[in-house]
């Protein structure tokens, strides 16, 4: 309806029908439909299954452009089809009183397009809220007649390029009274008279005068408000440039409640999401084909009876092209055999900014169409619609469009041959999609993903990234596929740098902070803030002793990195550090290295402190254990009720049970009792069966040791002397049990016997052998 440059659709042999190749683009014409009677309109000869189904189809795609967020302009040059298919839609919907539609659109062409788009949409609207048809009909006229007081606007206020005084704002507020007064001369439905009356009124504010307020305003204004607004904010104007479907959908929510109803905002908002072209393709083939001649005039009572004017035959199909391409927001370009552009329609001027007169007639060229490739690849730019017609068959490619004083716009190209039955190509079609909304999109969700994951401040990872990837490389390192270490940090009397220096000082100190970790971190390595001054470092496949040094070179780095933010003073910090070892859960990683970091502290500061057998005790255990045959017991098939150990480790009891209070701190182990030698706490063991969530497969195990002295005599080192030193060593007796009489039937509970044991292992730094019977 507001289209430029409509294509012409003798471009192509219409006898023929227009077909493309593959996937490419399939239009179909009535003629080839076998349809002998192309008309729109009262078609009796139509079967209505096929009329309602095709008008769903066709009339949906082609009025899809009401709602996009595609510019369209105010710049009207009418062709004689767009004012007959206007007309039609006109006649059959106001009936007598077309004449007042003719009469808006001679006083100003673009708000009867607006009209018409408006009451389109509030029929689809009041479709889908299955409003009864007497409500639905008489807010289709209101809306269609919204603003026929408009009429009455003097010209130079109407066509205003800027904006309007407050004087010239008043004027424009008699529109809807005037609107009114023209409608009382042929209808004396007060409920249509009061729809159109109060289509400006605000949900709830004092702004218009003293007139209805919130639900008191006819539910057609409010309506009909909605949808006004909606139209007039993606339609681009002399003054103001369209607004997108989206940021036209956010000024309606900000305006909710003041301006427009809440509710009615919000169901708005829900139909636009749901492809309202469809229901809208529906309005528009109910008015062609369900609306007689008793039903569209039962709103008109009074005079004037003008007579219905005389019947408008469009042909359908030219109808369909030129509906269809004319309001499309991608572009279209048709050429001939040669090359040779013989359609550019208004999607495509409004992309590239060349207007359809300038280009029709010369040849396809990238450079003259202000096409390009993405990068500066000037040698791959061979001309698609060449390549298509050459190859026959459908060619795709991203580009972008460059237009003077704007960044380049992307786009898709699909480039297809049209053949017609006859053998030989016609000539090809060109969609041109603008992808700038999908950019956008993507764009917008990297950045909410960064926000989740980052820490504002520092830029690292910030906690719940770090949990998250914590989680993973136990569960990774678990399975035995790779190992970890995690280094964390806490910089030294932080609270006295804020106090001296000032917090924003303090900020800067831990920007820099960051910006040294990240500095001595590998590929694969994470730095997260953990919270305040404290950082932490996960290392992928970095045993402990090699995260040691490394963590002592951030340590000697920090030391020595003056801070401009401290007056070039410099900050230290304190290093805990720590290997997985089997058997460790997220959170006693993170527990046992903490422990260093406390450690760290204790002893002084500014320094490196690790803690933990690390991974390599695993291996050495498993061959023990083949050694000692557990590992087969563990591997056995026969679910595990109970297991019993002996482990023995080189050092006297009281360092083992220094030992073993790592252990329980780490382990979150809660102790049960303690009676004389004998210990019994309760562990949660964990398995990680097909990768669910660690927390839903979790087996509670009584872990009780007796420990006892056992001394060994070794041979000493000296090969000289055959005598032999007896050396300290505490045997721990270990009896696990599942706590829950259920999980002694599990499976799994091997598994979970093998990461205690393993686990008890590395603290004790012992040697594990299982005890038979
Ligand atoms: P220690 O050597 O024992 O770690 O002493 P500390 O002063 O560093 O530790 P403490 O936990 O007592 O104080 C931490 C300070 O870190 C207190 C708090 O004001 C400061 N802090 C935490 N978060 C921020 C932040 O985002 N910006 C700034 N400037 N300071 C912070
Ligand atoms: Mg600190
Ligand atoms: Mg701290």
């Amino acid at each position: 309806m507001t289209s430029t440059n409509l294509p012409n659709a003798t471009a192509f042999p219409s006898s023929e029908g227009i077909q493309t190749s593959s996937d490419a683009v399939v239009i179909t014409t009535a003629d080839m439909r076998g349809d002998k009677n192309p008309s729109v309109g009262l078609d009796e000869t139509m079967d209505p299954i096929l009329a309602i189904e095709e008008g769903r189809q066709r009339v949906g795609k082609l009025l899809a452009g009401l709602q996009e967020s595609a510019p369209r302009t105010e710049s009207f040059s009418y062709s004689p089809d767009d004012v007959r298919f206007e007309n039609h839609l006109a006649v059959v919907r106001l009936g007598i009183a077309t004449s007042l539609f003719y009469a808006l659109r001679t006083k100003h062409a673009a708000t009867a397009a607006h009209c018409l788009r408006v009451a389109l949409s509030c029929s689809a609207w009041a479709e889908r809220m299955k409003l009864d048809d007497e409500t639905r009909d008489r807010i289709e006229v209101a809306a269609l007649l919204h603003d026929l007081g408009k009429i009455g606007i003097p010209d130079r206020i109407l066509r205003k390029p800027g904006k309007l005084s407050v004087d010239e704002q008043m004027s424009m507020e008699l529109n809807p009274p005037l609107g009114v007064e023209i409608l009382r001369g042929c209808t004396s439905d007060n409920e249509l008279l009061d729809i159109v009356l109060h289509a400006n009124a605000w949900y709830e504010s004092r702004r218009h005068g003293e007139g209805p307020r919130g639900d008191a305003i006819p539910f057609g204004s409010r309506m009909l408000a909605i949808v006004d607004a909606f139209d007039s904010m993606t339609t681009d104007t002399v003054y103001r440039p369209a607004l997108s479907r989206e940021r036209a959908i956010e000024e309606l929510i900000n305006s909710s409640r003041t301006q427009f109803d809440p509710e009615l905002v919000l169901d708005f908002s829900r139909m636009l999401e749901e492809r309202p072209e469809i229901l809208q393709g529906c309005v528009v083939n109910r008015w062609l084909k369900g609306l007689d001649q008793s039903n569209k005039d039962t709103l008109w009572t009074g005079p004037p009876k003008a007579a219905t004017p005389s019947k408008q035959v469009v042909r359908r199909e030219s109808l369909y092209y030129q509906q269809l391409l004319g309001n499309m927001s991608d572009g279209v370009v048709f050429t001939d055999a040669e090359g040779v552009i013989t359609e550019w329609n208004h999607g495509m001027e409004a992309m590239t900014g060349i207007p359809s007169s300038a280009i029709v007639g010369k040849r396809w060229a990238h450079e003259s169409l202000r096409l390009r490739q993405p990068g500066d690849n000037k040698d791959d730019e061979a001309c698609l619609v060449e390549a298509c017609l050459r190859s026959n068959s459908v060619v795709k490619q991203a580009m972008l469009i460059e237009q003077p004083g704007n960044d380049p716009t992307p786009v898709h190209l699909t480039v297809a041959p049209v053949m017609g039955l006859q053998p030989g190509v016609y000539g090809t079609v060109t969609i041109v999609r603008d992808m700038s909304d999908q950019k956008t999109l993507q764009r917008q969700l990297e950045t909410l993903h960064k926000k989740s994951t980052m820490d504002p401040l520092t830029q690292v990872a910030n906690r719940s990234h770090f949990d998250d990837r914590l989680e993973a490389a136990t569960r990774k390192a678990t399975l035995g596929k790779s190992s970890f270490s995690l280094i964390i940090c806490d910089i030294d009397h932080f609270k006295s740098v804020n106090d001296v220096h000032g917090h924003p000082a303090g900020d800067e100190a831990l920007k820099s902070f960051a910006a040294v970790l990240k500095m001595h971190s590998r590929d694969g390595d994470l730095v997260a803030r953990y919270g305040g001054e404290e950082f932490l470092l996960l290392t992928p496949n970095c045993d402990n002793a090699t995260a040691s040094q490394r963590a002592e070179a951030i340590r000697a780095a920090l030391e020595k990195t003056p801070l401009a933010s401290l007056n070039d003073e410099s900050v230290t910090a304190s290093f805990g550090v720590t290997e997985f070892q089997p058997g460790d859960t997220p959170e006693s990683v993170l527990a046992r290295a903490d422990r260093a970091l406390l450690k760290a502290k204790d002893n002084g500061r500014n320094r490196v402190i690790q803690l933990g057998a690390g991974n390599k005790v695993e291996r050495v255990a498993q061959d023990d254990a083949g050694k000692f045959g557990w590992l087969q017991w563990l591997g056995a098939s026969t679910p595990a009720q109970h297991g019993e150990f002996d482990i023995i480790t080189p050092v006297p009891v009281d360092l083992a049970i220094e030992k073993l209070r790592g252990f329980i701190a780490d382990h979150g182990a809660e102790i049960i009792s303690v009676k004389e030698n004998q210990l019994a706490m309760k562990v949660n063991a964990y398995y990680t069966k097909g990768g669910r969530r660690r927390a839903d497969q979790q087996i509670a195990i009584q872990v009780q040791l007796t420990l006892s002295d056992a001394n060994v005599e070794r041979a000493s080192s000296d090969t000289r002397s055959v005598k032999k030193a007896v050396v300290s060593h505490t045997n721990v007796h270990v009896h696990l049990t599942p706590i829950r009489n259920r999980d002694r039937r599990n499976r799994e509970v091997s598994t979970c016997f093998n990461q205690v044991i393993n686990s008890l292992k590395c603290y004790l730094m012992g040697d594990v052998k299982r005890c038979e019977g």
